[in-house]
């Protein structure tokens, strides 16, 4: 049963000063009015940026309960609610899709004359800002042209009656605290308040990467960032059995369910490179196993991206982080990639990557300490400025079996759609 939706949940609004509002009180939106700003500026791309941003507002609020209904008018969108609703599981859910830059709840009521607007707005203002010592403004709007009365004097009218009704406010029409948005339509939209969304643009607006995702901290925040500028996100894990468990295999399929609260649902493609690693181990320098190690794995997610429609690969690398990441490392790692590589987190310090692993909640399952198939095979002093012929010229060793253990390794491919929730 839908919980009654009670407007304490409420976050605290950007425009206006008080406390917390509505404490205990029954929630009186039915409305949000969805804001997105990045996507406002494409030209002609435009439409095609609404209709994924809608797509992905109607995914996230599948999870919520409560029956919902999403419009798209005006260059606006709108979320209506049809039945009974859970207030803060609805923003939760809306916080969570890229391309939404505010969360304006909204009073939605029939035109039934002016004198019921002015009843409506004053109880709206009575209920949401219990102080009632701050500045304000109407901003009225007329999408509908044949309302009986200007912009100007709906503005000029409404805040006569507001100011009767509530002598401790005080119009500034230049920086009020409050902006009190009344929007003429088909029917009469009230809202005041906007909660910050994620912003970045919707997922499925720019193109699908597969991101390479381990166990750690950074690759699930790499593939986050990714999503958040619009992107799909396909994932593959290597691990590598007996000498990785299933524990290890496990956080990575929790790390993917948890990106895909935002990024919507991810194929997850696990590979298992064991025969790859002890064969670079055998006749390779120890020194370079990680760097040698770390090119097949561009390679064979470089080879799934393209059989999956991928248009890069990501990674959770950030120069200097470990040997395996000196610039000198990432160029001979890059080497063998033909697509763009995106390392979201290149510029990053560690404490500004675990930042973004606490804000989406991937840090706490991160730092499980499960083996992973790059510690278990490391070596004591890896090169850090490895030189890329030499690195070639040891690959060589490989040669005759590696490309049949490639395309072993490929076979095993086992993809799992991983999703958050039900679905
Ligand atoms: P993480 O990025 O998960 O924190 P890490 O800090 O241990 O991993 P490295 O081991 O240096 O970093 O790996 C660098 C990048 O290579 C990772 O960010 C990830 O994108 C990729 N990678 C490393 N190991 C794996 C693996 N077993 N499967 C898939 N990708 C991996
Ligand atoms: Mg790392």
């Amino acid at each position: 049963m839908a919980v009654p939706c009670l407007g304490w949940q409420l976050e605290k609004a950007v425009h206006w000063p008080g406390e917390w509002f509505t404490r205990g009180r029954e929630c009186m939106f039915n409305v949000f009015l969805i804001k997105y700003a990045e996507i406002g500026v494409k030209g002609k791309n435009k439409y095609l940026f609404e209709e994924a941003l809608a797509v992905q507002v109607k995914y996230a609020l599948k999870r919520c309960e409560g029956t919902f209904k999403v419009t798209r008018t005006d260059g606006r969108i709108y979320v209506h609610a049809l039945s009974e609703f859970d207030y803060e599981e609805t923003v939760d859910n809306l916080k969570t899709v890229f391309g939404i830059s505010g969360i304006c709840p909204v009073i939605y009521a029939e035109d039934e004359g002016f004198e019921k607007l002015s009843r409506t707005v004053v109880e709206y203002v009575d209920k949401v800002y219990e102080d009632k010592h701050f500045t304000f403004k109407v901003h009225a709007r007329r999408a509908r042209k044949n309302y009986p009365m200007s912009s100007m004097e709906l503005n000029r009218e409404l805040g006569g009656v507001l100011l009767a009704a509530f002598p401790e406010m005080k119009v500034d029409v230049h920086q009020p605290e409050a902006m009190l948005h009344v929007e003429i339509r088909e029917k009469i939209y009230i809202y005041s308040m906007e909660i910050p969304g994620p912003g970045g643009m919707p997922v499925g607006s720019n193109g699908k990467a597969m991101l390479l995702l381990s166990g750690g901290i950074d690759s699930p925040a790499a593939g986050y960032m990714i999503a958040k500028r619009g992107v799909k996100i396909d994932a593959v894990y290597f691990h590598a059995p007996p000498y990785t468990s299933d524990r290890a295999k496990q956080k990575v399929v929790d790390l993917a369910k948890q990106i895909s609260r935002y990024a919507g649902p991810v194929y997850l493609h696990v590979i298992n490179f064991t025969e790859i690693q002890l064969l670079i181990y055998e006749k390779c320098p120890h020194e370079e196993l990680t760097i040698i190690m770390r090119r097949y794995m561009m390679r064979i997610a470089e080879r799934l991206a393209k059989e999956n429609g991928c248009l890069g690969l990501a990674t959770g690398e950030s120069i200097g982080q470990v040997a395996s990441q000196t610039v000198q490392s990432l160029a001979v790692t890059n080497e063998v990639c033909t697509l763009p590589v995106f390392r979201p987190l290149v510029g990053f310090d560690k404490m500004e990557i675990v930042d973004v692993a606490e804000k989406i909640g991937t840090y706490e399952t991160s730092i499980l300490p499960y083996e992973d198939c790059c510690t278990i095979f490391v070596a004591k002093h890896p090169v850090t400025k490895p030189n890329l012929n030499v690195i070639k010229r040891h690959e060589q060793n490989l040669e005759g079996k590696i490309e049949g253990l490639v395309e072993q390794a490929i076979a095993t491919d086992q993809v799992e759609i991983v999703r958050w929730g039900n679905l």
